[in-house]
């Protein structure tokens, strides 16, 4: 037992074990008697001492059993945030952050000036916060500026089981951290909190903690979950047969809340639809015929938005049209989200049922990127009468508890975004998940009582099939923006940080390659010290690379940024890397359509879409900066309009997104101004598009940021061609791959296909598609991606020349590009 003990506890310290004060908190009755039921509050004592007696202390319960809203509370009681600093708590998720800063602020009693949250881009921290629930983004980045977090008394690593990478990151940082502070004198504690999933890699792993920390174990009252096995496995249709299971236990089966766990947002609203049809939950809504006529009348107006592209501005459209695209974009973003009204007493229609059903279902979506308001209606009961079932996506399995849960649905699926490590090209797959997160899933139907889970696979599937674990996010993703934060940090031999899952070399080697050829590293350098010399050469970080790792984005919009400063550009290079760097601006239509009047809707719908990213493109250099121009313009002209939720619905966007667009926008703004010497740009709302000459520059900035995603255009096959040439019909050839690319329908450029174009990100669906197109020049690879292009001896004709006024001598070069050589245009050096 004394193994567990704080190594380095002086005598000093096991006297104030305790912290001297006890803070005394005024909580509401009603909060004291909510927080009363949660099993970790019989725990409080064995908890706190714990961590009193160690540096790092590690708690580990059941989802729901009160680790992230109570711990910080105790450790406020006990005295915490007044002694030598104040209490951190990291999630990996920024809604978490938000949601439990709030929730906890409630619980003590004090306001959000004490109890605050700080996320990439806002944040309600002042002089007096005395616990911060921040993203573990956020807390990587204070270390950067303050390696030993001095602020702060005690760290909380909350969700370490989902092993985010930033959360990994900072357990290896914090492994270091803590010593060294209690070194000084002036201890900081370690708590990681997690769902009883796989700890050994924080316990076991001799590098990461040289004494094996403690684990607390909170024993929640989960109550006995049955569960069911399907005989067989349905191979395709998961989606109807959940569908099947939700009307069969919703028809024969007691009252108690439902939870469906899908894969994603699609399959989400796909399911909430099937279900609201068949178990209408009627609201305040017009009456059907009614709704249908004005539909119909609706569907033959063209619907073409006018746009002025002066000043953004846009000229009201006629009446009909306008509530056409709401109508549509309604569709898109809730997909028939009901019960928003209070007053309304749900009925049932009688016609509709089948079964001995006597309530009606009262069916709500659950997924990351749903606004918060509609995503806390979970924690609401249901309206009276009604049995509540929650379609969810992953985020239910751990991070939110869904009160009142009897009966889960699990179809055993997960969609995972997979990265080829050495292409960065990304996919969406959808896999069985692991054994654990199954447990996991099952866990949420014994949270008030017994409960069942019903599985949509057999058990042969189970035990074969499923990984014990799911995978660390760290091996899953490529880690440049990884690599240039702790090239930053002055960690240069990134093999040797203690990594709770280390990142493969494959993936380090590859990041390494690209922010050199970013220019943010140096390349490999020998160690002068006399006891390095043997070692392998490595990496630094240059001057570049220091300012671009104070963005909070990916390095090659970092590059983009620094670069940006020249002839004013800043503003648009801003919110350019802004609308790039949030997930999904656009909404991007992929339902499969089943009637005809929803094909038509589907049909209008892109037609709609279409002429509003042509009308954004413009034409001339703006045209050919391509997708990012609409992405430009589509955040010029919602700031223009104020951001307003009825712009965004009516142009296709995203209005959360675009809310983040601007918050990202006004964070960038301020660290440009911060790090570039004489930047001085303000947050202009009304930025004006970009003339040509500008439009042809930021191509220009664009391409250096991109440099590794060039890609040329296949000559057309001729008419005699072989099977493999006529699949280069309109495709491309990029440096990194062999098999032929494409333009993304959806993109502004996919008619025009340029020769030479730029690609956000390359996505595998039925082909490998590229996405975020801007178009380039040939000739201007030698002077923005000079990495990637192989200059040819000083040619003799014309001869070498001395340039008078330059002071120089000049020599024409020819080059290639890339891997592929491709031949580009000489230049004057
Ligand atoms: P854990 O971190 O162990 O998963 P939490 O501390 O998050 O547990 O949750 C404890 C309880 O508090 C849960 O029953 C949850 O439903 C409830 N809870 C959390 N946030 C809210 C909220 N915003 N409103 C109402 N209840 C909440
Ligand atoms: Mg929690």
């Amino acid at each position: 037992k004394s193994a567990l003990k704080d190594e380095s506890a002086s005598n000093k310290e096991k006297m104030d074990k305790k912290p001297a004060v006890n803070i005394p908190v005024q909580r509401l009755p009603e909060m004291q008697e909510s927080r009363l039921k949660l099993p970790i509050l019989s725990e409080e004592q064995f908890v706190m001492e714990t961590i009193n007696e160690n540096m790092v202390t590690i708690i580990c319960g059941e989802t729901g059993s009160g680790k992230t809203t109570q711990v910080p509370q105790f450790l406020y009681e006990a005295g915490y945030a007044h002694t030598n600093g104040i209490i951190a708590v990291t999630e990996p998720r920024r809604v978490a952050a938000i949601s439990m800063s709030n929730r906890v602020a409630k619980e003590l009693n004090l306001s959000e000036r004490e109890v605050s949250y700080q996320i990439r881009y806002e944040g309600n921290v002042t002089p007096d916060t005395k616990i911060k629930f921040m993203t573990d983004g956020v807390l990587l980045k204070e270390v950067q500026k303050d390696f030993l977090l001095t602020k702060y008394s005690v760290v909380i690593i909350d969700e370490a089981h989902e092993r985010s990478v930033y959360t990994d990151i900072l357990i290896g940082l914090l492994s270091r951290i803590v010593p060294l502070r209690n070194k000084q004198g002036n201890r900081l504690k370690l708590i990681i909190m997690s769902a009883t999933l796989r700890v050994e890699d924080f316990t076991e792993n001799r590098r990461l903690f040289k004494i094996e920390p403690p684990v607390v174990k909170v024993e929640s009252r989960q109550f006995p979950v049955t569960i069911h096995f399907n005989k067989r496995t349905p191979l395709e249709d998961y989606l109807g047969e959940a569908f099947k299971k939700v009307c069969k236990i919703h028809r024969t089966l007691p009252e108690g809340g439902i939870l469906v766990f899908v894969t994603g947002q699609q399959e989400v609203h796909t399911l909430c639809k099937k279900l609201r049809q068949t178990f209408p939950f009627e609201g305040k809504v017009e009456p059907k015929s009614k709704k249908s006529r004005r539909k119909k009348k609706e569907n033959k107006t063209e619907i073409l938005p006018k746009i002025n592209l002066d000043n953004y501005s846009i000229e009201p459209v006629d009446e009909e049209a306008e509530r056409e695209a709401d109508d549509s974009d309604q569709e898109i973003e809730d997909n028939f989200m009901e019960g928003d009204d209070e007053d309304v007493h749900p009925q049932l229609s009688e016609d509709l049922q089948t079964g001995g059903t006597t309530e009606p279902l009262y069916v709500l979506p659950l997924y990351s990127l749903l606004s918060k308001e509609k995503q806390s209606k979970v924690f609401d009961p249901p309206p009276e009468g009604c049995r509540l079932c929650v379609v969810a996506t992953n985020v239910a399995e751990t991070s939110l508890t869904i009160p009142d849960i009897k009966y889960v649905v699990d179809t055993g699926k997960v969609k995972t975004k997979f990265y080829d490590k050495v292409t960065g090209v990304s996919t969406f797959k959808i896999t069985w998940t692991s054994k654990a997160s199954g447990n996991q899933r099952a866990g949420r139907a014994g949270r008030t009582g017994p409960g069942h889970c019903y599985r949509l696979y057999s058990s042969a599937v189970y035990n074969d099939d499923f990984e014990k674990f799911s995978l660390a996010e760290i091996i899953r993703r490529p880690v440049d923006d990884l690599v240039l934060q702790m090239k930053y940090m002055n960690i240069d031999r990134i093999v040797n940080f203690p990594f709770p899952t280390p990142p493969d070399d494959e993936q380090v080697k590859t990041a390494e390659k690209l922010l050199v050829s970013l220019g943010a590293l140096t390349e490999p350098i020998k160690s002068v010290r006399m006891k390095d010399l043997k070692k392998t050469p490595i990496t630094k970080i240059t001057p570049l690379g220091k300012v671009m790792a104070c963005f909070p984005v990916s390095p090659r919009y970092a590059k983009m940024l620094a670069l940006g400063h020249q002839h004013d550009l800043l503003s648009y290079v801003v919110a350019i890397v802004a609308g790039l760097s949030v997930q999904e601006v656009f909404v991007e239509i992929q339902k499969p359509p089943d009637t005809d009047k929803e094909q038509d809707d589907f049909r209008s719908q892109i037609q709609y879409m279409s002429q509003v990213k042509k009308l954004w493109a413009g034409t001339g250099h703006s045209m050919l900066l391509g997708d990012l121009m609409v992405l430009l313009k589509a955040i010029g002209s919602a700031e223009y309009q104020g951001c307003t939720l009825e712009f965004c619905q009516k142009h296709g966007l995203r209005y959360k997104a675009m809310k983040e667009v601007r918050k990202l926008r006004a964070q960038l703004t301020n660290t440009v101004n911060m790090v570039i010497p004489d930047a001085n740009i303000c947050l202009d709302p009304k930025l004006k598009p970009p003339s040509d000459i500008q439009a042809k520059l930021i191509r220009q900035i664009i391409l250096a940021g991109l440099a590794d995603h060039v890609a040329r255009r296949f000559p057309d096959p001729p008419p005699d061609a072989d099977e493999t040439l006529k699949k280069r019909k309109h495709a491309y050839q990029c440096t990194e791959l062999d098999e032929p690319v494409f333009i993304h329908p959806y993109s502004v450029l996919y008619k025009q296909k340029p020769e030479f174009i730029v690609y956000q990100h390359i996505e595998e669906t039925s082909k490998l598609y590229m996405k975020g197109i801007s178009a380039i020049e040939s000739e201007w690879l030698p002077v923005y991606a000079p990495s990637f292009c192989t200059l040819s001896k000083p040619q003799e004709d014309p001869p070498p020349f001395y340039d008078k006024s330059k002071d120089q001598i000049r020599c024409h070069m020819t080059s290639t590009f890339g891997r592929c050589c491709w031949e580009v245009p000489s230049v004057d050096l």
